[in-house]
């Protein structure tokens, strides 16, 4: 592992690839990273070696039998690279009002029919389990940015107990031989023309387990996130996630938590910071010593118009673009930038062609995967502090 001041640069190792990190993981809330075909999201401009699948969102449809008949999330979906699913704890809590938290777990109405549904750490593992992912995260609450001391401590001390019923199952699920993900000889043959091996050098099998993840919760309480991180290490995970941030809170908050709880987990495991954020806050998290992301920015804001460049952001549809012959980013090599102007992609945005979501999410996710690589490239060459001050003066110069 290469360091700069906090940042690190390393390589997570999982049974579908190696994957160097600091990462930026595209979400595939649904079971695809929306507006974008596989074959683009593979192609050079893109070709991220992770990607998210959200339990909640698949486990209510098209349903855990639909993806066990299907072998697996990697199956169902032909995606032969690594998957890091979710536990469906953030979307539940999302749910506000419609969801009653119990010790046993959460019930709730589902958002497609009304039918009641119940989630709970164990049925959270079974549904990772049979999705098949690479990382699997554990279930837990998360209390809102703001949460008051005695609610935070509540939501805080019952993530915990949720962390150690996850690890059981998790555990047990394993030894049941229950993770499709992990069964590669008893996965029906490939179609004629589909790639089923791994086409990364020096993987030996897919026959690895499946990782667990835990999550740091305590809200903007530094004393509890410190208690947070304590019980969650003794329990023991592959990796840890600092999660209940980016949900409401100040940034000055958001980045009080992160510097105070990532350097106090374990220095030789992953750190994943959920749910963040701007190509901005990774390259500052990065320089607080966390390793992972998600974030829908890229995917949702590009269907919405708004490009991230290495200026800034630049709403597609103000007028001002109406005849730009400028590239969306000078600086980008995309495809999307290499070949069209402001003007058209504005254009076809304001005439509600699919095409212009398609476009600028393909633009944003290669802004925000080709700013981890150069990120990782300036830890691994100790010029990381000189890139953060660039970047983050440029992108604030504003786009001409
Ligand atoms: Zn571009």
């Amino acid at each position: 592992m290469a360091t700069d001041g906090a940042a690190r640069a390393g390589l997570l190792e999982t049974r579908r690839g190696t994957i160097e990190t600091p990462v930026f993981m595209p979400v595939g809330t649904a079971g695809s990273v929306k507006g974008i075909r596989f074959q683009e999201l593979e192609g050079d401009d893109l070709n991220p070696r992770i990607i998210l699948g959200n339990t909640y969102h698949l486990w209510l449809r098209p349903g855990v039998e639909t993806i066990k008949q299907c072998g697996g999330l990697h199956r169902f979906i032909s995606w032969n690279r690594a998957l890091l699913t979710d536990s469906g704890g953030f979307q539940v809590w999302s749910l506000g009002d419609r969801r009653k938290i119990t010790e046993e777990g959460v019930e709730f109405r589902s958002q497609l029919d009304g039918s009641a549904r119940f989630l709970s750490p164990e049925i959270s593992m079974e549904v990772q389990a049979a999705l098949g992912s690479e990382i699997v995260m554990v279930f837990d609450e998360c209390a809102p940015g703001q949460a008051p001391l005695e609610q935070a401590r509540r939501s805080m001390e019952l993530t915990s107990r949720w962390a150690v019923r996850s690890r059981q199952a998790f555990d047990r699920l394993q030894r049941e031989h229950a993770d499709l993900g992990r069964i590669a000889d008893e996965i029906p043959p490939a179609r004629p023309g589909f790639a089923r091996s791994v086409s990364l050098p020096g993987v030996p099998s897919l026959s690895g387990a499946q990782a667990l993840f835990g999550i740091v919760q305590g809200s903007s309480h530094l004393e509890l996130r410190r208690e947070s991180v304590e019980r969650t290490v003794e329990i023991g995970f592959d990796g840890y996630a600092i999660g209940g941030l980016s949900v409401g809170e100040e940034k000055p908050v958001m980045w009080e938590v992160v510097s105070r709880t990532a350097p106090g987990l374990p220095a030789k495991q992953p750190r994943y910071l959920m749910g963040v954020g701007t190509p901005e806050d990774l390259v500052e998290a990065v320089s607080l010593g966390v390793d992972m992301f998600d974030c829908v920015l890229p995917t949702r804001n590009g269907r919405n118009g708004q490009a991230f460049t290495s200026r800034g952001k630049l709403n597609i549809r103000n007028s001002q673009w109406a005849q730009d012959q400028n590239a969306l980013d000078e600086s980008c090599g995309c495809a999307v930038c290499r070949r069209h102007t402001r003007a058209y992609l504005r254009h076809l945005y304001i005439s509600g062609e699919m095409l212009a979501g398609i476009l600028l999410t393909h633009h944003n996710l290669a802004f925000f995967l080709d700013t981890m690589r150069r990120v990782r490239q300036a830890i691994r060459s100790g010029q990381f502090r000189e890139f953060r001050q660039e970047f983050t003066a440029r992108v604030n110069s504003g786009v001409e």
